[in-house]
């Protein structure tokens, strides 16, 4: 008879193309993709620039930006995080002018308003070699 197993927190899927993105985030940066041809900055991680398909480097961001638009979960679709909640889910207009989807996190949460700004923070997970960019109210 099989056992009932615990639910597990998920993890990203660390690809060849977004690895020096989550190898930054375990080493405390975040980083973007910016365009060697255009100069455009890119967020999430892809191969070519998504204006003019040239080559890309990498930049650290500030980490530091404002809420666009933020939602509180309450019942999360992984029992994994039912201890979590409320989850507040955030779009962060980065300065740098990428959008991020990620989590805000830390005691001063419940007071998010739109437009608040916000700078990343770093969360390990249970995997050691990954740490998830979140973001803190900094006002
Ligand atoms: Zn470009």
């Amino acid at each position: 008879m099989a056992e009932a197993r615990a639910p597990q927190k998920s993890l990203p899927k660390i690809n060849k193309v977004d690895q020096p993105y989550w190898e930054g985030a375990a080493a405390g940066k975040l980083l973007l993709q910016k365009c060697k041809s255009c100069g455009k900055v890119q967020f999430f991680p892809r191969v070519a620039c998504v204006d003019c398909f040239s080559e890309l480097d990498w930049i650290e961001s500030k980490g530091t930006g404002k809420v666009h638009t933020f939602t509180l979960v309450r019942v999360p679709r992984n029992p994994a995080f039912k201890e979590e909640v409320p989850i507040y889910y955030i779009n962060v207009i980065l300065d740098e002018g990428v959008i991020m989807e990620s989590r805000l996190v830390g005691d001063a949460k419940e007071k998010v308003k739109l437009g608040d700004r916000v700078k990343v923070v770093f969360q390990q997970t249970h995997d050691p070699n990954i740490k998830l960019p979140c973001f803190e109210l900094a006002n």
